[in-house]
């Protein structure tokens, strides 16, 4: 395989080199962490390190993570009607989740199926506010998770106005914040957010690792894996002691840089956009009116089919993604732009490039070239299949 150009970094982020020696390292690490002997302990305290480190990522304390196998889990672990504020004993009576969430949120987590509703998204992908104040006036203690930013469009979300909506009807905040760390701010406190979800994999650390954060006096009564009591009661199971590490040094990693990196990734994809509409006026590139993560492009050409365009990029060296979810070959229609109400037919074209850290201007005008090349030619073999 040649060169590759890897522009798929919203589906996962190659590992971070701090955070591949941080998981060798702890690869030799021999004790289990519930053991109370030396080995035991050396491997305790390179967990309560790195809770340190992911807590310090989101500006919260280390008491208040809890290490999961990744986003979905912590999705599943956030999203229980027995969610408790200090001093509650009530459980929450609805659950309301955006309509462009990750599946993991949409599927409602441990609520009951007629227990969660759908907030309404504008045709830019941006949640609607009038609509989720008039919502949550039909609940009285809700649940509501908004995502900071989609891992489609990379539109960035009004988390900050939602908290406020939300905790003036009395209800709890969870943000699904896995795009954002590394692209744009993403503190707890300022974000109003009660629970917050990460994903080590999107940020330089590996897969299979996550966590989900807490506002202090948040109080989760229902684990959803029980068993030996690790992670002080809310997650059972040894620790992925190694996954864990590497996880803290990508984050480490992270906070020194993301800034640089984040300036350096909206100059690329700002030349990028550029690129795509000198070459092909008619493309449209979707969230472009609204703010957007800085590393994250999703376009369509009318009469383009996005499987043929991803084959084609990748046989030309470069790994992108479909905007829709590829399950058994089968392409299905994004959500995420159902919800935003694009036509079908574009929105089954659409392609999502999404950059990071390590992207070069050589690797946008790469793809530039190809997609010049391609283009033209992949909208009438679309209109030919089509025909
Ligand atoms: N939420 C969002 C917004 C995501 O993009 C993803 C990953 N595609 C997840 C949750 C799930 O993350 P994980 O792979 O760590 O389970």
């Amino acid at each position: 395989m040649g060169e590759r150009v890897y522009f798929d970094w919203n589906a996962t982020a190659p590992l971070r080199p701090e955070a591949r020696a941080a998981m060798i390292a702890a690869l030799d690490l021999t004790g289990n962490a519930s053991s109370v002997h030396t080995e035991g302990r050396a491997a305790r305290h390179l967990i309560e390190q790195t809770r340190v480190e992911v807590a310090t990522l989101v500006g919260a304390d280390g008491n208040h993570v809890t290490f999961t196998s990744g986003a979905t889990e912590a999705n599943m672990l956030a999203l229980t009607p027995a969610i408790e504020a200090a001093g509650e004993k009530r459980k929450r009576d609805k659950l309301f989740v955006s309509a462009i969430e990750h599946p993991s949120v949409r599927c409602g987590g441990r609520f009951a199926p007629e227990a969660v509703e759908e907030l309404p998204v504008s045709a830019d992908g941006v949640v609607d506010l009038d609509g989720l104040g008039r919502a949550l006036a039909r609940a009285e203690r809700p649940l509501v998770s908004v995502m900071l930013a989609n891992n489609e469009t990379g539109v960035v979300q009004p988390v900050a106005e939602i908290a406020r909506i939300v905790h003036a009807a009395k209800g709890l905040f969870h943000v699904d914040a896995v795009q954002a760390p590394g692209r744009i701010a993403c503190d707890v406190g300022a974000l109003g957010a009660d629970l917050m979800t990460l994903s080590a994999h999107k940020l330089g650390g590996p897969q299979g690792a996550g966590a989900l954060v807490r506002r202090g006096d948040m109080h989760i009564a229902e684990p959803l894996i029980k068993g030996g009591g690790q992670e002080r009661g809310l997650r059972a199971g040894t620790e992925n002691v190694a996954a864990i590490a590497g996880f803290g040094a990508a984050a480490a990693a992270l906070r020194r840089s993301w800034q640089v990196e984040a300036e350096q990734m909206a100059k690329l994809r700002d030349r990028l956009e550029a690129g795509i509409k000198a070459a092909t006026p008619r493309a449209v590139i979707f969230g472009a009116r609204v703010t957007r993560l800085p590393n994250t492009t999703l376009l369509a050409l009318p009469g383009i089919k996005a499987e043929t365009a991803i084959i084609a990029f990748d046989l030309n060296g470069i790994a992108v993604s479909s905007g829709a979810a590829c399950s058994s070959g089968k392409v299905q229609a994004s959500t995420v732009l159902a919800a935003m109400a694009v036509a079908p037919e574009l929105a089954r074209g659409a392609i999502r490039v999404s950059i990071g850290r390590s992207t070069s201007e050589a690797e946008v005008e790469q793809f530039l070239g190809t997609w010049r090349k391609l283009s033209e030619s992949l909208v009438k073999g679309g209109r030919e299949l089509a025909a």
